[in-house]
């Protein structure tokens, strides 16, 4: 089995001002520095251009939250991917429940998106998970199918060799409710799985992160299961104290 390198990645979403994250970036920052794998922030847009100053000479990595698929033209207010890539972002979000649900993002524009990143040499992270609804129908397989297969059948199953799933089961984002150990481990094997149909070197390689109320008292127990390869953190990431504790729990 390939050995993957952990991913953490902090959420901003809509939340903190240029004094605020200047605070949050300056308490994070020297806390960082034994912590293995990848840690990334991914701010709202207006704060990209601050953080690349402020994370400079830092490990940390800088991403973006969401993306147009399109490359350039008359969009207003989206951002392109190219303008991202100009500002030194290594990763964007895609898919977020958030875009799915509030924007009503379909399966396809997402899919277009993470080829539009791609083609922009940026890493996308395509977030999969199911509704509670999903959940107590027994749905969550065949959800979180349809939005893989959606991107698979898009972008090709070796996209996947550049690009992090996360899985964020909807109920538990921003609720405080987090998804039990073996319910974590069921569906990202599962997604292993399903990319495994394809291409089993692709499916091994590939990281899965989970995320949904992530905290520092259960960082641990979701980091060490076998395909879980780290965490997107959303209201944790925005207190350094928690947010450090989250990373310093990779082992
Ligand atoms: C998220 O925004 O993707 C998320 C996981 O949020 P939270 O950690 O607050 O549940």
């Amino acid at each position: 089995m390939l050995k993957r390198q952990s991913l953490i990645v902090a959420n901003w979403k809509m939340n903190g001002s240029l004094d605020s994250i200047r605070r949050l970036v300056g308490a994070i920052v020297p806390g960082i520095k034994d912590v293995p794998g990848e840690v990334l922030i991914c701010p709202p847009f207006v704060y990209i251009a601050e953080l690349v100053k402020l994370l400079e000479k830092t490990t940390i990595r800088l991403g973006a939250q969401n993306v147009s698929q399109m490359e350039s033209g008359a969009f207003t207010g989206e951002i392109a991917p190219p303008m991202l890539k100009d500002l030194a972002c290594e990763y964007v979000i895609v898919g977020h429940s958030e875009r799915r649900m509030l924007y009503n993002e379909s399966a396809t524009q997402i899919a277009r998106k993470f080829v539009a990143v791609q083609a922009s040499g940026i890493i996308p992270i395509l977030c999969v998970g199911e509704l509670l609804e999903d959940r107590n129908a027994r749905g969550t397989e065949a959800v979180i199918a349809k939005q893989l297969d959606t991107v698979i059948e898009v972008a090709g199953i070796k996209a996947f060799r550049q690009a992090v799933i996360a899985y964020e089961p909807v109920w538990a984002i921003g609720t405080g409710k987090t998804a039990l150990p073996e319910q974590a481990q069921e569906v990202h094997e599962f997604i292993r799985l399903r990319l495994a149909r394809h291409d089993h070197k692709t499916a091994d390689s590939v990281r899965i992160i989970y995320g949904g109320s992530i905290k520092a008292d259960n960082a641990e127990q979701l980091f060490e299961l076998a395909d879980v390869d780290g965490g997107l953190i959303g209201g944790a990431s925005l207190v350094a104290k928690e947010f450090l504790a989250i990373c310093h729990s990779v082992r």
